[in-house]
């Protein structure tokens, strides 16, 4: 009579589904090269696309802090948990995104959940591409909004969907910028006429943009120069930025919205003051330091080349990130095995990550790769698909 007999059943299941995930321990940090069981593998699989996670000036500046702040802020925002650094690091994202104002959350999860469930409720539709990241997904869910989901990138569809919406009291888009596990690119420029016609709100996540897209890095709205027509940018400090936090950018009245509604900004410890000085040192570096970018785009582009020679299927990426379509979970597990027998690490990513059938290599590519990584990487990708292609047979 155990009341939990049932977690055996479950993950013999997930087992058997091939869908089991287990945690691999790195004993580095996020280097072009990494320590895994005290060996040596070329990390392809960060989204610390700029490195800066392990950047001397970021490090210097956590570390100073730390010496100043201490480790942990002591409380939520809302209590005793906002430092002058907190201030600092929103006025800083807000010039960075050119909003007005912008509000730091934990996590970039926390931010999405957040700020979908303080804009949207019950009398409401939330419209959402149907490859959305899953914070998005969850905070619809925990929204009490009506959701309609449209077919990925299909704006048509959402033009459909919207025109068709007569009785909701606020209509809510929301997309990532550039989607987490395929590396394409949503059409803002597109998004915003939609959004404007009909007049819903538009909120985006730039959580793999932010960094990598723009002149200044600041992400797909600068790219697209749409600074000014979307009013809720939202992003993470934990991909390229290098750092752990959320944030969302926008107008004065949406920020202080936020931080009177968004249950994970009010009920949540705040960051801790060396996680906010590597963002702040962060940020400076992507703005100044366009060199970055553009020896990133080289690598991605020279990968990318790579491995089209290999005969092997990348899906359409706009990005650092680069998917190669695998297919079953049990093909996509033994292909990441046979990569790590040939020195490099990527993760396979499977359900519910990516649809059935659909399972993938997700490279993402860091600015402080070289030549040489990228020369040893896609060496391993023709070897891996080699031995698994002579394994199924
Ligand atoms: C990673 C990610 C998030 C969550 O951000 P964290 O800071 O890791 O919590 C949100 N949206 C997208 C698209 C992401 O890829």
């Amino acid at each position: 009579m155990n009341c939990f007999n049932w977690l055996d059943r479950e993950l013999s299941a997930i087992r058997e589904k091939g869908l089991f995930r287990d945690l691999t321990e790195l004993q580095t940090g996020q280097t072009p090269e990494v320590s895994i069981g005290g060996k040596k593998y070329i990390l392809l699989g960060s989204n610390s696309y700029l490195g800066l996670s392990v950047h001397p000036e970021v490090k210097k500046a956590a570390a100073d802090a730390l010496e100043k702040y201490g480790a942990g802020s002591g409380g939520s925002r809302l209590v005793s948990g906002t430092t002058d650094l907190h201030r600092e690091l929103e006025e800083r994202i807000a010039a960075f995104k050119k909003t007005e104002a912008a509000v730091v959350f934990s996590s970039g999860y926390l931010a999405n959940i957040g700020t979908v469930q303080a804009l949207a409720g019950k009398g409401d539709v939330i419209f959402s591409d149907e490859l959305n990241h899953a914070s998005i997904i969850d905070g619809c869910g925990l929204s009490g909004a009506e959701v309609r989901v449209y077919r990925h990138l299909d704006y048509g569809h959402l033009n459909g969907l919207v025109s068709a919406e007569k009785s909701a009291r606020r209509k809510l888009i929301v997309t990532d910028t550039v989607f987490s596990m395929d590396g394409d690119l949503a059409d803002l420029p597109e998004l915003c006429t939609i959004s404007e016609r009909y007049g819903c709100m538009l909120m985006v996540d730039e959580a793999h943009a932010t960094g990598v897209l723009g002149k200044r890095g600041s992400g797909a709205t600068e790219h697209f120069g749409v600074e000014k027509r979307v009013p809720v940018a939202m992003g993470t400090l934990s991909k390229a930025v290098g750092s752990i936090g959320g944030y969302i950018a926008g107008s004065k009245k949406l920020i202080e919205f936020i931080r009177n509604r968004a249950r994970s900004f009010i009920f949540d410890t705040s960051p801790s003051a060396p996680a906010l000085a590597a963002s702040l040192a962060a940020i400076g570096i992507i703005e100044r330091d366009g060199e970055m970018r553009s020896h990133l785009r080289k690598m991605v582009e020279m990968f990318k080349a790579g491995i089209e020679k290999t005969g092997l299927e990348i899906l359409p990426s706009q990005s650092a990130i680069v998917p190669v379509l695998i297919g079953e979970p049990d093909e996509a597990m033994e292909f990441a095995s046979a990569l790590r027998e040939n020195g490099v690490y990527t993760p396979a990513v499977r359900p519910p990550s990516v649809p059935a059938g659909k399972c993938r290599i997700r490279a993402s590519i860091m600015a402080t790769h070289e030549k040489r990584h990228i020369e040893s990487a896609v060496k391993a990708f023709e070897r891996a698909a080699r031995s698994v292609s002579a394994r199924v047979k």
